[in-house]
């Protein structure tokens, strides 16, 4: 057989643009030296998809030729062809998640409530309480009603 993409030698950035590549890298990060089956099976797991191995291994053969990845052995598994992250491989990963975590926080924050009352911000417990028909968010009914008496006053 023909391994006629391994000869090409262009640099290529590697683009982590799904959840399957960047949950990957997550795993890998986690757990090191880490297997492609392993990965497959956490994959369809906790994300609950089924993912092309083809697609996931030669996402790994890919961060591997980018110096990224070096071949290790697992020994506790019948599937030995394992994984670890190089120092080149922490930085990139590293440098991943930093932006996932921007793109995250920019995420949340769009959809964050603010207690009407005191200002602090709301992440999922928020008491909502129509107010002279306007609908307002609060941390608590304390803060509520701390605040139907500040504009009844
Ligand atoms: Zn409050």
């Amino acid at each position: 057989m023909l391994e006629k993409h391994e000869k090409h030698e262009e640099h290529e950035e590697i683009k982590v643009q799904n959840l399957t590549r960047f949950y990957t890298l997550v795993l890998i990060k986690s757990k090191s030296p880490i297997t492609g089956y392993y990965i497959l099976k956490r994959l369809k797991e906790d994300l609950g998809k089924t993912s092309s191995p083809t697609y996931v291994y030669d996402f790994l053969k890919s961060l591997k030729r980018e110096g990224y990845l070096e071949d290790a052995k697992v020994s506790d598994s019948k599937r030995s062809q394992g994984y670890m992250l190089t120092t080149a491989g922490d930085m990139f990963t590293e440098n991943i998640f930093s932006r996932f975590n921007n793109m995250i926080e920019t995420a949340i924050q769009s959809k964050i409530k603010i207690c009407a009352s005191c200002g602090v911000k709301l992440y999922d417990s928020v008491h909502t309480e129509k107010i002279r028909g306007v609908e307002l968010n609060f941390c608590c009914k304390h803060c509520a009603k701390a605040y139907k008496s500040q504009i009844s006053a």
